[in-house]
């Protein structure tokens, strides 16, 4: 048994999971029980269930198992704020009260049977543990391949990001007290998090399918979201767009007194395709410059306005805990 057991909390962001949210309640109070009675972890442990403005049953369902069920508590955010906000509504606010914390998706496609496993490793001193799939069976051929590739692009970028890991981890309250201190408007929490340092490990495991309900997730929300990724931390784009133009200039300069050459030695030709493809070269590069910047400059233009992230419409988890429960 350890000197002193830590306190958890299980934070799930949830999206319109009603067909899937009782059985997670169900499963993960077993996982919470069993844990406290073999004095893993200490009494006080909870669930945290932040409702990331549903519009079908989903608050109902964890205000209800809340007043049936002492390990549930819930966040009812005041609108849909998207995944990673909301995980970190629920962050900020669980830090408040526990010594760590998982974050884990509601669907729990994600293994429930190493939590003892991350909470072995905390107490081994990490102060983040880093689930990380082993394979990607259960996602589509294309689902795969595209988020190989990004993780590639991320790394040659100089983004340290875990390979295979996604919002599966623990958190000690130290790394959280340093994650909140990240102000960032849109946090992208795979990026930031290993940026934080301090001792840091990974647990291994197989991602099953998803049990009922559909993705939150489709196409044009991964791509926004990984694009997100990359402008939130490097501007190695727009470098590129630099040596891309250093490049079209050097090429025009030596095209050009070729040109020159040819025309007075009296070998000019029609010159329609030349200038064709020039047209439509420099055009195209121009846009594509013209786009990258613009994203970074949309992304300055939401950073600088420092609004708040999300609004709290119910705290359960503060009632549960009230201020004078918090330890000196
Ligand atoms: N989610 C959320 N807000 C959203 C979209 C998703 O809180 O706007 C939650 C969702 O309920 C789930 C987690 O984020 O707990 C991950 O979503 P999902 O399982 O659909 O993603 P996938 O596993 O397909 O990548
Ligand atoms: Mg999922």
């Amino acid at each position: 048994m350890q000197d002193k057991l830590t306190k958890l909390t299980i934070v799930v962001p949830c999206y319109n999971e009603e067909e899937v949210l009782t059985s997670t309640i169900d499963q993960l109070s077993g996982v919470l029980k069993k844990l406290i009675k073999a004095d893993l972890i200490s009494i006080g442990s909870m669930l945290l269930f932040v409702d990331d403005g549903s519009k079908d049953d989903t608050w109902q369902i964890i205000s209800k198992a809340s007043t049936t069920n002492s390990y549930v508590t819930g966040l009812k955010l005041a609108r849909n704020v998207g995944h990673q906000t909301a995980l970190l509504a629920g962050l900020e606010i669980a830090s408040k009260h526990s010594d760590c914390v998982i974050s884990i998706d509601a669907d729990l496609q994600d293994d429930i049977n190493v939590i003892p496993e991350f909470i072995q490793k905390h107490y081994e001193g990490n102060d983040i543990v880093f689930g990380v799939r082993q394979g990607r069976e259960t996602d589509t051929f294309f689902k795969r391949t595209t988020a190989q590739g990004y993780y590639r692009i991320m790394n040659k970028l100089g983004i340290p990001l875990v390979y295979n890991h996604a919002d599966y981890r623990l958190m000690s309250k130290r790394a959280l007290i340093e994650l909140i201190r990240y102000q960032e408007e849109k946090m992208f929490l795979r990026g930031i998090i290993p940026l934080i340092g301090l001792k840091t490990t990974e647990v291994y495991y197989d991602r099953k399918e998803r049990i009922a309900g559909e993705t939150k997730y489709p196409l044009k929300k991964m791509l926004s979201f990984a694009l997100d990724g990359i402008t939130s931390f490097t501007v190695a784009p727009i470098r590129l767009i630099t040596y891309l133009g250093f490049l079209v200039f050097f090429i025009s300069a030596v095209a050009g007194s070729y040109a020159i050459f040819q025309k007075l030695i009296g070998n000019a030709n029609e010159g329609w395709t030349s200038l064709m493809i020039s047209i439509w070269l420099i055009g195209g590069l121009q846009l594509m410059g013209i786009g990258i910047i613009g994203e970074y400059i949309g992304r300055v233009f939401i950073e600088t306005k420092k609004r708040p992230k999300y609004a709290v419409d119910v705290d359960l988890y503060s009632k549960k805990y009230p201020f004078h429960y918090l330890r000196p």
